[in-house]
């Protein structure tokens, strides 16, 4: 279902909760919203109000992934950047890593399962965005 985008920096600075397989049809919102858009190409759960740490991002294929519980274990060579971000009026400068590695729980059968995967360029840089809104970081 899509949702209206939340800009209250109170909900959005606050820390996500773990989130459960019973997320899934929040992540679907999530998903829906995002195509309803124009130019959004990632959105977190707190974006629509809801905190928890569950995340989507649209791939240049235009498939989406939901990630839940996205922790950024290591990043390599850091640069800094400006970001535009769905719920935040102004543009910021920020330092992105070119390259990650990730964790997240991924919805299978009903269950999650860890993954661990790198993620390089523009998709990491939207992970790492989405990363910092499960951690209620504004900027
Ligand atoms: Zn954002």
């Amino acid at each position: 279902m899509i949702r209206d985008l939340v800009k209250d920096e109170a909900i959005l600075s606050q820390v996500c909760e773990k989130a459960t397989p019973e997320d899934a049809d929040l992540a679907q919102d999530l998903i829906d919203t995002a195509r309803s858009l124009d130019d959004c190409s990632c959105l977190a759960a707190n974006q629509i109000g809801q905190t928890k740490a569950v995340a989507i991002y649209i791939d240049d294929d235009d498939v989406a992934h939901v990630l839940y519980n996205p922790k950024v274990l290591m990043g390599i060579r850091p640069t800094r950047v400006v970001e535009g971000c769905m719920t935040r009026d102004e543009y910021s400068k920020v330092t992105r890593y070119a390259k990650v590695k990730v964790t997240y729980d991924e919805l299978v059968d009903g269950e999650f399962k860890q993954r661990r995967r790198d993620f390089t360029g523009w998709i990491a840089q939207m992970i790492q965005h989405m990363v910092d809104h499960c951690n209620g970081k504004l900027v």
